[in-house]
């Protein structure tokens, strides 16, 4: 890419979360494979974010190419609607077979967060059917579930979504989220504070007749801070729902597919929701493609409702590309050795990621599974930063006052100490914060 097609890009492109008028440096990348970015000058950087949780398995992975390949020979796509194809068939066999026994029954869409819209609407539907209207969720401050309007009504309310599309946005549940677990050598300590479920508690009493659904990401609150909280949060969560007669909502989208350690994060737990969200990893980050799972009870209650089916219907939805992707990921994964790996990454995360507690700079370390936080005292300098962790050959994308990894689950050992050298040698320069 050239001097103008970087102005271009500048001057008419917008990336996520960006400003027209002050864009932030974009480095330019021609290609990817394993672990490593590639950039147009020919420097290679060791990528410690998968591309936002989703390239499990690496960049250009042989398998998933075959796949992929494959599947466009016969078709890219053809519509859904009264159509089914093998891709679909076989990818969502996979789901039903990998996930809580419960949930049975799959919906395919483009992105997470139409996941999460689903989820939402699957839930409205469901009280509808039963001739009880409930139009409330409830949910966990900190939370993330995605850019679209229902999605973003069950964000953490403090963050500027809420205050700029104030009005508009329907008035959901909030409540505090437990407090970060600690976690010891591998597990989670064990103990647990009956009151850290109070807040939940309390407002399931007050408001469990207008509640749909409470929807939460379990044991990993990702974009809202990356906080782990205690399972027994969680168990207690389903119990509290059982009781109340509302439903659950996982949004696994981030944690699902391995991440934390599990194949999904409920699995901590122990607990199956009514409805699953799943995403981004799902294609091992090759195409968008997400999944909402539900049981048959609920499925069945939806389409004997006044609708007499579920209402929605993307144009792209099961596209076979992505499905073949997914299927190529799925297998990789079944293979297991994602579980040594992930186990591997923890211990090396752990090891050279705590004593950066030692800085004054950083407020708290936190590793689970593949995912390592070093939460600084200070908003960070998201540019300088990044421009620093270029310069050492890393990909690493900060936010807010988080500097955080999470590579494929392919890494070497001496590829993940180059992200968490660069980590901890970040800290020691004050004009990395703001
Ligand atoms: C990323 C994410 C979403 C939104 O997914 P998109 O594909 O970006 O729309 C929803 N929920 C969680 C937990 C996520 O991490």
């Amino acid at each position: 890419m050239d001097s103008e097609d970087m102005a271009f890009d500048r001057r008419h492109i917008w990336h996520p979360y960006t400003s027209m008028t002050e864009p932030l440096p974009c480095y330019p990348v021609t290609s990817a494979r394993g672990v490593e970015l590639h950039l147009d000058d020919g420097r290679r950087l060791i990528d410690g974010m998968s591309s936002w949780w989703a390239a499990i398995h690496g960049y250009n992975h042989p398998a998933i190419n075959r796949a992929v390949k494959a599947q466009l020979s016969q078709m890219s796509h053809v519509m859904f609607g009264g159509i089914t194809h093998p891709a679909a068939v076989a990818l969502c066999r996979q789901l039903v077979d990998i996930t809580p026994d419960a949930l049975e029954c799959v919906f395919l869409a483009d992105s997470g967060s139409v996941a999460v819209e689903v989820a939402m609407k699957m839930a409205l539907q469901y009280w509808q059917a039963r001739g009880n209207v409930r139009q409330r969720f409830l949910t966990l401050r900190h939370g993330y579930h995605g850019d679209t309007f229902g999605a973003m009504s069950v964000c953490d309310p403090r963050n500027s979504m809420h205050s700029l599309y104030q009005g508009y946005l329907p008035n959901h549940l909030f409540v505090d989220a437990p407090p970060c677990a600690s976690l010891n050598n591998g597990g989670f300590s064990d103990v647990w504070q009956e009151t850290d479920i109070a807040p939940l508690q309390a407002k399931l009493s007050a408001y469990a007749h207008e509640i749909a659904a409470v929807i939460l990401e379990p044991i990993v609150q990702g974009a809202g801070g990356m906080r782990f909280y205690h399972p027994t949060y969680l168990r207690r969560v389903r119990e509290l729902c059982d009781q109340w007669g509302v439903l659950l909502i996982a949004d696994e989208i981030a944690t699902g597919f391995g991440r934390t350690g599990k194949l999904f994060a409920c699995e901590h737990a122990d607990i199956s929701p009514d409805i699953l969200c799943l995403g981004k990893a799902l294609t091992g980050g090759y195409m968008t493609l997400s999944a909402t799972l539900t049981t048959r009870m609920i499925a069945e209650t939806i389409s004997n409702g006044e609708a007499g089916c579920f209402m929605h219907g993307p144009t792209f939805m099961g596209n076979p590309l992505a499905c073949a992707a997914a299927n190529a990921c799925l297998s990789l994964l079944a293979e297991q050795r994602w579980q040594q790996q992930v186990k591997n990454i923890e211990q090396q995360l752990r090891d050279a990621l705590h004593p950066c507690k030692d800085s004054s700079r950083v407020a708290d370390v936190r590793v689970l599974g593949a995912i390592g936080v070093v939460e600084t005292r200070r908003p960070v300098n998201m540019a300088r930063l990044q421009h620093f962790f270029v310069a050492r050959g890393v990909w690493i994308r900060p936010f807010g006052r988080l500097i955080y990894l999470m590579p494929p689950f392919i890494i070497q050992p001496d590829e993940l100490r180059k992200l968490t050298d660069a980590v901890g040698a970040a800290l020691h320069h004050e004009q990395h914060f703001q």
